[in-house]
């Protein structure tokens, strides 16, 4: 495996920016180079502020900086919690932060760090200013979350901390998703590569088979397939040929995704692990950018399909490890040419859509009794993740976001960028109960309580043995009309074609209805717009609008909206 270990500034005269071009990157340089000056001023500042983090409830002591607790509002805040590492179990999302080392070319330019991990589950940023006096001032922004990796952690202890017991849910059918997300040149490559490295040995390597593979799960029992796709945008590709061929992500009939002429590889062992992951990166699209020689341009999706043969009626298991585009913040993409901006515009466009499936999911579980739209039909990359985004998933899933950040006091900004994106996601991390299965849905069927229905339904017509050996309710809805067809006939070759598709739509009909009653009842529990909704009213209409009954507010709007439209057609 290859790691990106040089970081240079690629300097392009010919895509300089023109003045007044977007921000204006020179006067945040200028800042930027007056902080790097007067480094030493701040360090006694980030001393202070430091120790003060270190201690326990720092926010109820009151710092004599501009401290900010950002997330004292989060109903989960781990005020003083201690130092240890929260347990990785029993909720569906973890947040961890993974704060790189400074590098080489950073310290040659000056720069210093400014974000630390404060205690194992708490970061605290400083943002250097020079406040109107002229004084050195950090303002300090402290951020909980579950795991907080330093510069001196290893890609082991990373594996070890987070990796190993979330691969473990997904090696007993369950769907497990590792996501590295930060701004380009933050380390999410190092540590993605670094995982699948230790990731490949640990599932592969029998001689250093880890003690949690137990024997029921262990190789004879079940079979590995490995894909590796690149999405950007609306576009995916397979990493696992050269030539990159486009592969379709969609939804069959029964909302299950699907990812079509994708290829997939058998793993046998460790080695051949590592070759499959250093081949599929190496094909992987990278450009130069401001930040990065080497920035990844696209969201790297390393897909495991857990095939169990002991169960072969059980769903298959999934492991996801994503290395997710860099995001990049206005001054990062200040050298980019048209091409590279568009691109720019479609990551950022996709990592919007998944920070608002993850929130949304996250809110959904805070508020149980309210409907939250989860657009996860938005992007492709969301489309994939579908089964680990979903609130009323079936299935036993678990989502670790990992935001990588750099320590550098020129990349505070999108360091706290990085910690703002991921800080809601935690938010909905109360132990919210699974909606339990609906029975009367035949998607939800276990063999032998479709081999019930097959029985009563067709009054012994039709032999279960012959039509679903083995196969769940889900497994049989997805097999083709004529297959089911034909399953039926061979069983019972005098109920005619005509009798049994009929039999084949009844199940469907049972399947439909279901869904349509789900729907009905979700949309009821929406609260409900009406269908004129007051549009921006200043304070003094708002408190109109507040005395005014339901009837009298409809018409008042529907004044309004006469008035605008009369004035857009005089106009
Ligand atoms: P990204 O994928 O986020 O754009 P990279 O993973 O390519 O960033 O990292 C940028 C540079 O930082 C690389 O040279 C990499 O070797 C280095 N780096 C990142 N994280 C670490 C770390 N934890 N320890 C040492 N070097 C790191
Ligand atoms: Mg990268």
């Amino acid at each position: 495996m290859t790691s990106t270990e040089s970081y240079a500034m690629p300097v392009d005269p010919k895509s300089q920016p023109k003045s007044g071009d977007g921000p204006n990157p020179v006067g945040v340089h200028k800042k930027l180079a007056e902080i790097v000056q007067r480094a030493g001023e701040f360090q006694d500042q980030i001393q202070i502020a430091l120790t003060q983090a270190q201690k326990p409830k720092v926010r109820d002591q009151g710092l004599e900086l501009d401290l900010e607790a950002e997330n004292s509002s989060n109903p989960l805040d781990l005020k003083g919690s201690g130092g240890d590492h929260r347990a990785l179990d029993g909720r569906d999302i973890d947040v961890c932060i993974r704060v790189r080392p400074l590098l080489p070319p950073e310290m040659a330019r000056g720069f210093f760090p400014t974000t630390f991990v404060t205690r194992n589950c708490s970061v605290l940023s400083l943002e250097p200013r020079v406040d109107v006096r002229g004084a050195p001032r950090v303002k300090a922004h402290d951020y909980d979350v579950d795991f907080a990796f330093g510069p001196d952690h290893s890609n082991q202890h990373v594996y070890d901390h987070v990796t190993r017991p979330l691969i473990e849910r997904g090696l007993k059918g369950g769907v497990c998703t590792l996501l590295a997300y930060g701004q380009t040149g933050s380390g999410k490559t190092f540590t993605i590569e670094g995982i699948l490295r230790k990731l490949g040995r640990d599932l592969l390597q029998s001689s250093r088979a880890p003690p949690w593979l137990t024997a029921e799960m262990n190789e004879s029992v079940l079979k590995l397939h490995m894909a590796f796709y690149e999405i950007l945008g609306h576009r995916a590709t397979d990493l696992m040929q050269e030539t990159r061929p486009d592969i379709t992500i969609m939804e069959d009939k029964f909302g299950q995704m699907i990812v079509k002429e994708a290829s997939e590889v058998q793993l046998i062992s460790g080695d051949q692990f590592e070759a499959v992951v250093d081949r599929a990166m190496s094909h992987r699209r990278t450009k130069t950018t401001f930040k990065n020689d080497t920035s990844s341009r696209s969201h790297a999706v390393c897909a495991i399909r857990v095939e169990n043969t002991a169960m072969p009626a059980a769903e298959h298991g999934r492991i996801f490890v994503i290395d997710l585009a860099g995001s990049e913040s206005a001054s990062d993409s200040q050298f980019h040419d048209r091409s590279l901006i568009k691109e720019t515009q479609m990551i950022n466009a996709s990592l919007m859509a998944l920070k608002e499936c993850i929130r949304n999911r996250a809110l959904s579980a805070l508020n149980p009794d309210k409907f939250y739209h989860i657009p996860y039909r938005n992007s492709k990359l969301t489309l994939l993740l579908k089964d680990a985004l979903e609130v009323e998933s079936h299935r036993q899933c678990k989502t670790v976001v990992m935001a990588c950040v750099s320590p550098s006091c020129g990349d505070v900004a999108m360091t706290l960028n990085t910690l703002r994106y991921v800080a809601p996601i935690r938010v909905g991390q109360s132990n919210r109960e699974k909606i339990p299965p609906n029975p009367k849905n035949p998607a939800n069927w276990s063999n032998s309580e479709l081999r019930h229905w097959v029985e009563t339904t067709s009054k012994g017509s039709v032999n279960p043995d012959i039509l679903c050996p083995f196969e769940s309710g889900r497994q049989i809805l997805r097999l083709s009309e004529i297959d089911f067809l034909t399953r039926v006939l061979e069983s019972n070759p005098k109920m005619g074609e005509k009798r049994a598709k009929v039999f084949y739509v009844s199940l469907w009909k049972k399947l439909i209805d279901c869904r349509t009653a789900i729907r009905k009842q979700k949309l009821k529990a929406k609260p409900q717009r009406s269908g004129f909704e007051p549009y921006d009213l200043g304070e003094e209409l708002a408190k109109q609008a507040a005395e005014q009954t339901d009837e009298q507010m409809k018409q008042e709007n529907e004044r309004r909206f006469n008035e605008l439209r009369t004035f857009h057609i005089r106009s």
